[in-house]
This record gives C-alpha cells, structure tokens and sequence, in this order.
C-alpha cells in the first residue's frame, strides 16, 4: 500500500474533514525555511509551521542540544523530583520578561498553557476567600486553543457548534479599535458592577486565528489599565506573540500595566517540540502559597517539565536573544512593511497589515471576512502550486516566517502573493 492510501486508512488530521480530496503532502525532511517533500518538491514554510517555527528547521545547535538531552535525561515525572534543565529554562523565561512573573508552570502545548492560566486566575479568587469572583472576560474572535476551557473563552460559534451548549459562561468584549474602545471600557465597569469579574484574558496586540487582526499598545494598554483599576487579573495569551513575533520579544510586557499571568508555546521550542509555560506573578502566587491543602493547585500532565523540551527551550531562548536573531527579525519586519506599499495598492485588497515578523493581506471577494470565507482553498492551492506554504485564514493570507528566512525566499513569498492577487 502506499504511504498516502495508508495515511488516508489511518489518520485523522487537525481541522480536516474525512472527505478532502486533496491528499496530504508526503514530506521528507525540512530544513531551514524549505519543506522538502518525497515527490522532490521544495516549498518555503512562510508560516513557520503552525507559527511554531522561529529559528529555521533542523537548526543544528538545538538538534544537538536535543540529542544531548535525550541520551543523558529524557522524561521524568515532575511532581517530587526535578532536573537542571528545568531549573535553569524557569530561571531564564522570568528573566526574559523582566522579573514581571515569580513563577513558571511547565505544560505540553499552548492550549495547556492557556487552562492553566486560566484555572490559576479562578482558583486565585477562590484561595482568597472572594468566591463571588467568578466571572471571565475575552475579546470577540479570540482564539486560545481546542480544550473545553480554551473553546469556551472563544465563545459560541459555527467553529465549536457541537460543544457550544457545553461551555461555560465568558463576557464577550469588542475588537479593540479607536472607535471601540471607550464601550470596551465602560463593558468592563458595568459586568463589575457587582465585583464578580475574575479575569480577562487576552491575546496581546495581534488576534491571530481571528485572521490576523491587529491592534495598538495603546488600546491594549488602554484596557489593561481599566482591568486593574478594577482589580480583575489580566491573563495574557501570548503563545502566539511571544518570542519575538509582534517585533517585541513579548507583546503584553510593554504597557504600563503588566499582565498577572502569561501563556507561552509555539516558538517556545523554536518549533522542535511541543511545550507550553506558563508564567504567574508573586500576588497571585501568594494565594496559593498556604497550609491548607485544598489551596493547591491541583494540575499536572505526565510529561510535564519533559527535560528534552526544557533543554532545547533553554537553547531556543539563548539563539533568540543573539544580535543575529533581533537583526534578522528588524530585517523582516522592514521587508514587511516595504512589500505592505505595494501589496495595499491591489485592488483586491481590502487590508494589507504589518505587525513585527508578520505580513497579512485581507482580500476583498464579496464576501465577509471569515474562516469559512469560500476563497480560502483557492489562495491555499494557488501558493501551493507556486511551491510556498501559505495558509490563509478565510479570505486573509498572511506570511509569519522563521526569523533565518532570506530576503531573497521573503521576494518570493511577496511575488506569490501578489501573482495570486492577479489572479483570482
Ligand atoms: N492561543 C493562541 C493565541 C493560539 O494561536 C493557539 C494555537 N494557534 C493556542 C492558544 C493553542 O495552542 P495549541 O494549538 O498549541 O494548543
């Protein structure tokens, strides 16, 4: 039988329907930004598989490091024992952020990394005695992942139709804009009214599964600053924007107030492992910090603190803070914004936005911006075709490249998307 009548037998993939024609691309190996694949086709991976990707495929310094790792340490359960690794990955990611946070919580994957925070945030209510603290905010279009507690932060939709009467409650705030965010304000006030808001949580400066919507610091900071004077934890979901991708090496650490409670992943690994952290400051920390036994936090996954992903963490965190690798992501960002100037002019675009290393281009079809927006496959093929992995958002195509691409792989990318433009 061959590989893909095996694979078709076989597997289920993610956000897949059983009944796509399209076979999976059988790939061979990857290395840098290029997919390479078993029918001797090369693609540039312009999303960083699954935004994960931030030092390039195969990256020989965290392969060693992997390797290294695995022979001498590779999985030990982390309730009762620890390991360097570990110790050594928690010291840095509280560095890396300022010493905002005091403590780190190691989990398997961004939507882990959102649960916890999230439980964290509840439960903090709960162990100071203020049990009436049980409501939760998120903004309209947010994604933070595929738990029951992630869906249900993202709220009712088309997407999660089968579970939507299985969620629990969560506040829906407006898309953060100028005109906006005075109502986002007073929302806030007004579903406090009684002090019942527990936290919001929050994707920082960029919505990504949303289509790649973007806003400013400082209507962010607008609404961390009411957050506050309202005594409702903030949770930022940064597993997207952190390490570098929204041009700062995390987005909700620049305002004047600082998130309680941040959830990183994706880039975390740089894109080899799945890993999720989450970082909490000393106020929360302390309510949990008690003799009595029910104010523990009761959450653990069997691989967490996994010392093969703490390790090559650890090494993904030294590669990022190199000079080379703040060059490189300035150099995309300038890349970004010069293609922006010529791709805005099409007349088929709606939008053409820039935020750090991330490029999103909004194409205008007739139809309403969404997921399901019925151009999707066309722009997914029709890049395909022009051997670059582009995987649009509904009617928004977007590049979100490793930080190693090359200019000359960037004009690539930027000539497909536009040739695509003509096209449809
Ligand atoms: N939060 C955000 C902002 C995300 O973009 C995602 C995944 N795209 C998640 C959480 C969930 O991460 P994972 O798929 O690793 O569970």
């Amino acid at each position: 039988m061959s590989w893909l009548i095996k694979d078709e037998k076989y597997l289920w993939h993610p956000f897949t329907s059983l009944q796509e024609k399209k076979m999976p691309l059988l790939v061979k190996k990857a290395k840098d930004c290029t997919i390479y694949l078993e029918n001797g086709d090369e693609l540039i991976d312009a999303v960083s598989s699954w935004w994960t990707n931030i030092h390039g495929h195969g990256n020989e310094e965290l392969v060693k490091v992997l390797t290294d790792q695995a022979q001498n340490l590779d999985h030990v359960i982390f309730a009762g024992f620890t390991h360097k690794p570990a110790i050594s990955l928690a010291e840095n990611l509280l560095r890396i952020t300022g010493y905002s946070f005091s403590k780190v919580f190691l989990s398997d994957d961004g939507s882990t990394a959102v649960e916890v925070g999230l439980k964290i945030a509840l439960q903090y209510w709960s162990n100071i005695g203020q049990t009436n603290k049980t409501k939760v905010l998120a903004l309209e279009g947010g994604y933070h992942g595929d738990t029951f507690g992630a869906m249900s932060l993202a709220g009712k939709s088309d997407f999660f139709k089968a579970f939507n009467d299985k969620f629990f409650e969560v506040n829906s705030l407006p898309f953060p804009t100028e005109e906006s965010i005075d109502e986002i304000e007073a929302l806030i006030i007004k579903l406090n009214e009684s002090e019942t808001v527990a936290c919001i949580i929050i994707e920082p400066l960029l919505q990504g599964s949303a289509g790649m919507r973007m806003y400013s610091k400082y209507l962010l900071n607008r609404i961390f600053e009411v957050c506050k004077k309202q005594n409702i934890l903030i949770v930022a979901d940064e597993v997207l924007t952190g390490f570098g991708r929204t041009g700062e090496l995390f987005a909700s650490l620049h305002q004047t107030v600082k998130p309680d409670i941040i959830a990183l992943s994706k880039g975390i690994t740089g894109g080899l492992l799945p890993f999720g952290a989450t970082l909490i400051n000393q106020k929360v920390v302390a309510a949990f910090d008690s003799n009595d036994k029910l104010k523990t936090f009761f959450h653990g996954h069997s691989y967490t603190g996994n010392a093969i992903c703490c390790a090559v963490a650890l090494k993904s965190l030294e590669l990022l803070e190199r000079n080379a690798c703040t060059e490189n992501r300035q150099r995309i960002h300038l890349a970004h914004l010069n293609a922006q100037n010529h791709i805005r002019k099409h007349a088929k675009v709606k939008d053409c936005r820039v935020l750090g290393t991330v490029l999103a281009v909004e194409i205008e079809n007739g139809e309403s911006s969404s997921y399901f927006n019925n151009i999707r496959d066309l722009l997914y093929d029709g890049a395909i075709a022009k051997k670059v992995l582009l995987r649009p958002l509904g009617n928004v195509i977007y590049t979100i490249p490793p930080y190693i691409i090359t200019n000359e792989e960037l004009d690539v990318i930027y000539k497909v998307i536009a040739e695509i433009l003509d096209e449809i």
